[in-house]
């Protein structure tokens, strides 16, 4: 079992899906320790996304992430675009020039795009961002019998990091202005990342 990029276009479609389905519960949640627009960000990056595939028709799962990013990065403000961007470009030349992505160049990738986000963000695990959803995500498809069992051990540990979120203090990002009132709530960013795992398991699984 290996990703190609018909897989890829699939998996962009569905957290765009997601992004659209979930906007409100995103903003929500970005009302509550941001400036609320955490959802409208990624809805309106996915679309754009999704208009740049269709016009780049790109050639292989590495290029189909690029042009995500390239498009995340140009329409998105805040910190998520720049963010989500990094991932999405670092794991897309990771991928570069391979049809058929295994469990280990696959998880090798989103290793070298979580890298990138901390490298970018200068967060790490515990400081209630993206971050915290990522690493134990990262960590259980690495060490998964095969693809499928990673993605679904991923979206797993995706959502208890998201859900550990929420007793934490926010050191990074627009939800540190806020100091110790930041606890008691999920972060938004934890939450789209448990999405991105989601829609990527979802799609393999069809
Ligand atoms: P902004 O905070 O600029 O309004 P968004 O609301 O779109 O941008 O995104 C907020 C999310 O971005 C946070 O919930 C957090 O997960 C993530 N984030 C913010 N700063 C960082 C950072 N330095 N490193 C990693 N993730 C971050
Ligand atoms: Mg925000």
């Amino acid at each position: 079992m290996a990703i190609d990029r018909d897989h890829t276009i699939a998996w962009m479609r569905r957290f765009a899906g997601d992004m659209a389905e979930h906007r409100q519960e995103l903003v929500r949640l970005d009302t509550a320790i941001g400036d609320g627009d955490h959802g409208t960000n990624m809805n309106r990056g996915m679309q754009k996304a999704l208009e740049k595939l269709d016009a780049a028709q790109p050639a292989d799962p590495g290029a189909v992430l690029k042009t995500v990013a390239m498009a995340l990065v140009s329409s998105v403000g805040g910190a998520a675009g720049p963010l989500y961007g990094t991932l999405l470009l670092q794991m897309g030349t990771a991928m570069a020039g391979t049809a058929d992505v295994d469990q280990a160049a696959f998880a090798a990738a989103w290793r070298k795009g979580l890298d990138g986000v901390k490298a970018r963000g200068k967060a790490d695990v515990g400081d209630k961002t993206m971050v915290d959803a990522l690493t134990p995500a990262i960590d259980a498809l690495e060490q998964a019998p095969d693809l499928s069992a990673g993605l679904s051990a991923a979206v797993a540990a995706a959502e208890q990091g998201m859900n550990a979120t929420t007793p934490l203090v926010a050191r990074k990002g627009r939800a540190s202005y806020l100091g110790d009132r930041s606890a008691g709530h999920q972060d938004p960013g934890a939450t789209s990342t448990y999405y991105l795992f989601t829609s990527a398991a979802e799609t393999l699984a069809d």
